[in-house]
């Protein structure tokens, strides 16, 4: 799905209101020396409240929130942004309070506390290879999330610090922090207790598996009672299976199924420890829990001239799209879907297929170590020259993706016609 940057807008937003109500409104203890600091940075402590408040709140993964940023891969990509500006704030916070507000006591130790708690979960997420902090992690994805499960825990520490080092009357300024911090820690006990009570988890049960070539399984689901609500083609999920420890962990898959499909089917190449594991290990009957579906990228809300672009294990979404072709394609599509060797493109028979029975969709597969990297001059070559009208799908690696982009948008490709799903959460 494209960015829409209402979400994002909103909480600059929020940032700047929340200056502005500490400009306006601000506490005014009597008993600090150097007012001046003490302001700037509470006022900075406030913006970084609502930051973390938010990356908070987007992690609990609000599927009602999803069209105000363009999609749950987007809503990650602000929290990696509010968590790091955060991250950034409390270091000029800390340098800017001055540090004997009171009585260095109680509510001072629980800020150091605090504070060393988000570097040793910040830090191996901005830099996964320090030494020492990277034990923490064992510099696997579920040790890191392990880890990031601990981030509320300070958050709330960090609150009891800034009540015990306050003192003093309530004012706008702090009612208006009140509001933040309770959005932040009724978030994270959300996601971490009781989120299960509420979220939809729909039991499945593996009902057949294939490897079509030696790195890629695809999983057959079926709902043991009512379905998880697939509402579009190119929607993902998040799944886990039950009876070994790897398996249940949970992972987004897009369902490369249609809709109108009675299961679902998943497409997963194996890239790394888990997917790996799945390919050897995971058996038919074994027992799924399903989380979804989310995901905004649907060719359907976009021009009636499209370009789709799929790279590798990218091509999952497309699939998806093509295999709810029920009648005639409404739009005029160029489908690119390229891959290193041909042994890799092991959807190309079905899609050449349903090619053949859609006159509007013009299917190219292309094997980059044959017929060198696709290039965005030769799409517009094959679209007929200009680009301006057309509305662009992407899916595939995020280099993939980002060189793309830049080469659409030189081409002429307007930034709100360029759509694409990012395989990546971190
Ligand atoms: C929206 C979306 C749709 C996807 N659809 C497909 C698909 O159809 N087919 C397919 O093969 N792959 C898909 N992926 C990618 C797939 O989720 C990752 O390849 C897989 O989780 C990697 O796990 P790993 O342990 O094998 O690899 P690792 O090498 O351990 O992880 C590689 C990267 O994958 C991400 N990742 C790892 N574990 C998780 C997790 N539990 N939750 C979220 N992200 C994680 C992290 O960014 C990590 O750096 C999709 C990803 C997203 C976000």
């Amino acid at each position: 799905m494209k960015r829409n940057n209402f979400g994002n807008i909103v909480i600059i937003a929020l940032v700047f209101m929340t200056v502005a109500v500490w400009a306006l409104l601000p506490p005014k203890p009597t008993d600090i020396e150097n007012y001046e600091r003490y302001h700037v940075g509470m006022t900075i402590g406030s913006v970084m409240i609502v930051l973390m408040s938010f990356s908070l709140f987007l992690s609990t993964r609000p599927r009602w929130v999803e069209p105000f940023f363009g999609g749950l891969d987007k809503m990650y990509q602000t929290h990696r942004h509010t968590s790091t500006s955060a991250f950034l704030l409390l270091f000029v916070h800390i340098l800017i309070v001055p540090i004997n507000i009171g009585n260095f006591g109680l509510g001072n130790y629980l800020g150091i506390v605090a504070f060393l708690g988000f570097i040793s979960i910040v830090l191996p997420t901005l830099s996964p290879r320090i030494p020492f902090l990277s034990k923490l992690t064992g510099q696997t994805y579920e040790g890191w999330k392990r880890l990031h499960g601990f981030i509320g825990i300070f958050f709330i520490l960090g609150y009891i610090h800034s009540v015990t080092v306050r003192g003093g009357p309530t004012t706008p300024a702090i009612n208006w922090n009140q509001v933040f911090i309770i959005l932040g820690i009724v978030s994270y006990l959300y996601t971490e207790v009781f989120g299960r009570f509420f979220k939809k988890y729909v039991p499945y049960t593996v009902e057949a598996l294939k490897h079509p070539n030696a790195s890629t399984t695809e999983v057959t689901l079926r709902a043991k009672g009512e379905p998880i609500k697939h509402v579009h083609a190119g929607q993902f999920m998040f799944v886990r299976f039950s009876g070994d420890k790897i398996l249940s962990e949970s992972h987004p898959f897009t369902i490369s199924s249609a809709p109108s499909e009675d299961v679902i089917r998943l497409t997963i190449k194996a890239s790394g420890d888990y997917t790996r594991h799945l390919f050897d290990n995971l058996k038919e009957g074994s027992d799924a829990i399903i989380e979804g579906a989310y995901g905004l990228f649907n060719y359907k809300s976009g021009g009636e001239k499209q370009i789709w672009v799929a790279g590798g294990i990218g091509i999952t979404p497309f699939l998806s799209f093509l295999r709810d072709l029920k009648s005639e394609l409404s739009h005029d599509v160029h489908f690119y879907y390229t891959v290193r060797h041909p042994e890799e493109a092991v959807f190309a028979e079905e899609i050449n297929t349903i090619a053949k029975s859609h006159p509007k969709l013009k299917s190219k597969i292309r094997f980059s170590s044959i017929h060198g990297s696709l290039k965005v001059e030769e799409i517009a070559k094959n679209a007929g020259g200009d680009l301006s009208k057309h509305h662009v799908y992407m899916c595939g690696p995020l280099p993939m993706i980002q060189a793309f982009e830049q080469a659409f948008l030189a081409a002429g490709v307007p930034a709100g016609n360029i759509h694409f799903e990012e395989f990546n959460f971190r």
